[in-house]
């Protein structure tokens, strides 16, 4: 960990160079990011939205939100609307908001440039022929036979490419740089290619759309972008992303710097798949609670403070690597123990009656609020002859080291008395229905009773006056299989009908707890009612995190 939160500085290291040899002049620091409006941003999206706006605000510069939409068909306003929501639910600003098709003019005009220097030229080369003359990693590739096309020719057939007079894939216009180049990309990559389709922006305007690596370097040049960050895959794009802007002879041009993606143990994090999830009803939709995104973890009860704190201790490394997702929940855990109060709940009710309690009698006991924070005070909960407990806190036979409820056993029920199971009643199947216990007055909590100790304390609620509520509880969506690959788990998620405390009725949408034992809670945004709380389990309270 202290070696890739070292690591962060070279990224800072980089700009502090560039910044004492006044590279960039008096121009501010520029950062920018730049999502494809093609789905919902995940957390890793978050590593690179705190990477660039943090950056940014270390050396007083600015960050662009920037849509790189030049890729018309899978591009959708309802994932703009969700990424301006993201971005600023994890706690940024943008200085500009931009959409990278509203450049597709300039675009247009310096791949003019382009072509009126000899850099690039209109191929008819089918995709299967380019393929064939591309090369491989170890042989160098063909020249295409319409590479020396004449200057005006090109001029002529990229005009009529915008204007519409082909059918997708018949031409396409490619820049002149080195078919035996060892770099694959830098063999007369593609830069624009016809496709007739209508645009979210842009609408029918245009029939040509520019290639990712001509469009990127010059998206950032228009916004006078000092340095371009961005993932690991695109190192060996960055000497097309420096020939584009070479050629145009752009004036301070911006510098790519690449790091490693985020990778997360029990995630994937592909748009694409995660796009499948939602179309095939896999997941309830892109902010399901199990899902990586950040609208899925904003629903599962994550704070903007933990996501940017795990973001900051993973740091940003040249090498990619596994982080293991008990460090995002680790941090969660630190968010929320001093934050939230806590509450009882029941979430597998099994009934019992205590014997030697008044039938109709119910007292009220004290409860603290938080065992973290005693600022926070306590509160009341009714207590009678009726309660319920955790079904999961009753054995009939006890194993090794069990402390809670058996035949003959005494335990605390939390911030009330000391209770003695009897007896367990059963149904007709043999399934335990009810355990009959008794109290012992004297032990009530608060009262100084120092008589005897029990080894077990157990959560409980009041049967009289408990509320009907739904939880739940979830368990990873993916989980390797024996190969270590990632497969859809199964049982990523299990409903309880639960029992809780008479406060919880009033819990609105958003409101998060400690569930006592059991874990943090937030009472789902989508699905709670007046009338019904349902809550999403955050995170359980047992840590797998070693620091
Ligand atoms: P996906 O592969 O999930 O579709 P993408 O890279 O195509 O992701 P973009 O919308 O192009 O998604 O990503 C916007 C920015 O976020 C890019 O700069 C990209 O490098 C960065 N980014 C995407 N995924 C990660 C990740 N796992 N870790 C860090 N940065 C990421
Ligand atoms: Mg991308």
């Amino acid at each position: 960990m202290a070696d890739e939160r070292e690591a962060v500085n070279f990224i800072h290291q980089i700009i502090d160079r560039d910044l004492e040899s006044r590279k960039y002049g008096d121009r501010p620091i520029q950062t920018r990011f730049p999502p494809e409006p093609n789905g919902y941003l995940h957390i890793g999206h978050a590593k690179a939205i705190c990477l660039n706006f943090t950056t940014a605000e270390k050396y007083k510069g600015k960050c662009n939100l920037r849509y790189d939409d030049t890729n018309p068909v899978k591009e959708d306003t309802e994932y703009v609307e969700s990424i301006e929501a993201d971005v600023h639910w994890l706690g940024f600003e943008w200085d500009g908001l931009f959409y990278a098709s509203d450049y597709f003019q300039i675009m247009y005009d310096c791949a003019v440039r382009l072509i009126e220097k000899g850099k690039a030229f209109v191929c008819e080369l089918t995709a299967d022929e380019m393929r064939d003359y591309r090369g491989t990693l170890t042989q160098p590739g063909k020249e295409s036979p319409w590479r020396n096309r004449p200057i005006e020719e090109n001029l002529r057939l990229f005009k009529e490419m915008k204007e519409g007079k082909y059918q997708d894939g018949e031409f396409v216009l490619r820049a002149k740089i080195d078919m035996a180049s060892p770099n694959i990309n830098m063999r007369d990559p593609i830069i624009y290619r016809i496709a007739h389709a209508t645009h979210h922006n842009t609408g029918d305007e245009w029939c040509i759309y520019p290639m990712y690596d001509y469009a990127h370097p010059l998206e950032d040049a228009i916004e006078k972008i000092t340095h371009s960050l961005c993932t690991l895959e695109f190192e060996d794009h960055r000497p097309l992303y420096d020939w584009v802007l070479e050629e145009l002879d752009w004036p301070m041009p911006p510098q790519q710097i690449e790091f490693a993606r985020l990778n997360l143990t029990n995630t994937v994090m592909s748009k694409r798949y995660l796009k499948a999830l939602v179309d095939e009803r896999k997941v309830e939709d892109w902010d399901d609670p199990r899902m990586p995104t950040i609208a899925g973890l904003r629903r599962r009860g994550y704070t903007p403070e933990a996501i940017r704190d795990f973001c900051d201790r993973i740091g940003v490394a040249k090498a990619n690597s596994e982080v293991d997702i008990s460090l995002l929940e680790y941090c969660i855990r630190e968010d929320l123990k001093e934050k939230v109060e806590s509450r009882m709940v029941v979430l597998d009710p099994l009934k019992v009656v205590i014997t030697n309690y008044p039938a109709d009698q119910t007292e009220m006991v004290e409860i603290e609020n938080s065992k973290e924070r005693p600022d926070m005070g306590n509160r009341q909960l009714p207590f009678s002859a009726e309660l319920y407990v955790e079904r999961e806190d009753f054995m009939e036979v006890p194993e090794k080291k069990y402390f809670r409820l058996y035949p003959g056993n005494e335990v605390r029920f939390k911030s009330a008395y000391f209770i003695t199971c009897n007896e367990a009643i059963k149904d007709e199947n043999g399934k335990v229905v009810e355990l009959r216990c008794t109290y012992d007055p004297e032990t009530r909590s608060g009262s100084g009773f120092t008589g005897r100790k029990v080894k077990g304390t157990i959560h409980w609620v009041d049967a009289r006056s408990a509320v009907p509520i739904t939880v739940r509880n979830y368990d990873y969506l993916m989980i390797p299989d024996e190969n270590g690959e990632n497969q859809l788990n199964p049982d990523s998620l299990k409903e309880f009908k639960a029992f809780a405390e008479p406060g919880l009725a009033e819990a609105v949408a958003g409101e998060r707890f400690q569930f006592f034992r059991q874990g943090y809670y937030i009472a789902d945004e989508k699905l709670t009612t007046a009338d019904h709380k349902v809550f999403n389990q955050i995170v359980n309270l047992k840590s797998s995190w070693k620091k």
